[in-house]
């Protein structure tokens, strides 16, 4: 293979961290640029913290698959950020899902995915027709971020925080590597006319406290417009999710929206603001989950998720890889579980013989399957 490339990272996202590790590794100069004052700031941190296996996309064959084996490559690379402490289930709303629970059980065999029927302590049985113990995983971001910088230093990368990039800055570097998700388009414009679309939404992560009977304990209501709760890292305290609530502005475009009252609010730390929705949290967790009234509202965390549009139908969360011309390669992230196969690819396309500038190319997604953005 061709080596000895001086290759330019930018975004010190898992994704982004991954790659220079995997890139240093195969022989080249690798430094990673990271406009945050710390790796792991963005998306990679304000997240619900789970190592999917596949249970939240019934209607995603692809993803189901592109995490599967995901998780194990993620388990070899990252061991100790990786949880399997915690008792997970999977309910399945009575009314408004989009799969019955006779269709998400066929998923499970389906897919391969154990399960056994199991209820919570704090779940309401009036409210789903199934409930399920399976054997999901969590990340411990704090953990995975430690794991980053061993892996970082022992690779040989030079890393540079608090250091945004255009462009313009990398045009010394033989390849460039973009990894800065929901701002891809921010560094991909420059690199090329006609950026894709990405649909944009600004979310909002609850922290909270709970009482004891959700210790240890994740749970996930499918599958629609529901909600989840996870424990968060090692701290005691609990992130909430919700399809409808943690997002306060969703759009389409080439670009980011973001609300102007959440600007200085994004991938920072926890925070109190009279603009959390964490009352409509609660208010729609109450028929599915006992006792979330005593829930304590530690503040709130916020960041942009970056996903395809229009896919709303199979809810699909792919990893794409593409070659933007011979010298840039850009890392648009699914799930986190697809971060060190995204490396691999990037590390494979770096060595590659380029491809003609503005070339119709292929999205390849974390597993080798081609993928392309719906329009
Ligand atoms: C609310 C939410 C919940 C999620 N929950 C889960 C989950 O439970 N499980 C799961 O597997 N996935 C989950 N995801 C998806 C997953 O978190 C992301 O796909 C992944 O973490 C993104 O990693 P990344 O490295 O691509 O991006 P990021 O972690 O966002 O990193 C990109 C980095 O690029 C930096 N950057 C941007 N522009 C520049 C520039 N010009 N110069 C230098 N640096 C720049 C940013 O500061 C940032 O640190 C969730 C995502 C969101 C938003």
């Amino acid at each position: 293979m061709t080596s000895g490339y001086r290759i330019a990272v930018v975004g010190g996202g898992i994704f982004g961290v991954t790659a220079a590790v995997h890139l240093a590794r195969a022989g080249h100069t690798v430094e990673l640029f990271e406009a945050a004052p710390d790796l792991l700031c963005g998306a990679s941190s304000v997240n619900q913290r789970r190592l999917h296996h596949g249970y939240h996309y019934p209607r995603s064959s692809e993803t189901v698959a592109a995490v599967r084996q995901g998780v194990r490559s993620f388990r070899e690379e990252y061991p100790d950020s990786v949880r399997g402490d915690h008792e997970h289930y999977v309910a399945i709303a009575s009314e408004g899902s989009l799969v019955s629970a006779e269709q998400y059980l066929q998923f499970c065999d389906r897919s391969g995915l154990p399960y056994r029927e199991e209820f919570p302590p704090f779940l309401r049985r009036s409210s789903v027709d199934l409930a399920l113990r399976v054997q999901e995983e969590a990340v411990d971001i704090a953990a995975l971020r430690r794991s980053c910088w061993r892996k970082l230093t022992m690779a040989g990368v030079d890393v540079h925080l608090r250091s945004p990039q255009s462009f313009d800055d990398l045009k010394d570097f033989d390849r460039v590597v973009m990894a800065t998700y929901a701002r891809l388009n921010d560094l991909e414009s420059s690199a090329r006319a006609g950026t894709p679309s990405y649909q944009y939404e600004v979310c909002e992560k609850p922290v909270v406290r709970l009482p004891d009977q959700y210790r240890g304990r994740s749970i996930v209501i499918l599958d629609g417009p529901f909600m989840c709760v996870d424990p968060y890292d090692r701290s005691g305290m609990f992130v909430l999710g919700n399809v409808v609530h943690a997002v306060h502005l969703t759009a389409v475009g080439r670009f980011p929206l973001v609300p102007v009252e959440l600007a200085d609010k994004l991938n920072g730390r926890i925070q109190h603001t009279r603009h959390t929705r964490f009352a409509q949290f609660v208010d729609h967790a109450r028929p599915f989950l006992a006792d979330i009234d005593q829930a304590q509202h530690m503040g709130s965390l916020f960041t942009i998720r970056a996903v395809l549009p229009h896919v709303e139908h199979t809810d699909a969360r792919p990893t794409l890889v593409r070659r933007i011309d011979e010298r840039v390669i850009s890392i648009f992230s699914g799930k986190i579980a697809t971060c060190v196969e995204a490396a691999r690819d990037v590390t494979a396309m770096c060595a590659q013989v380029s491809a003609p500038p503005g070339a119709d190319t292929p999205e390849v997604d974390a597993i080798g399957q081609t993928w392309r953005a719906a329009t």
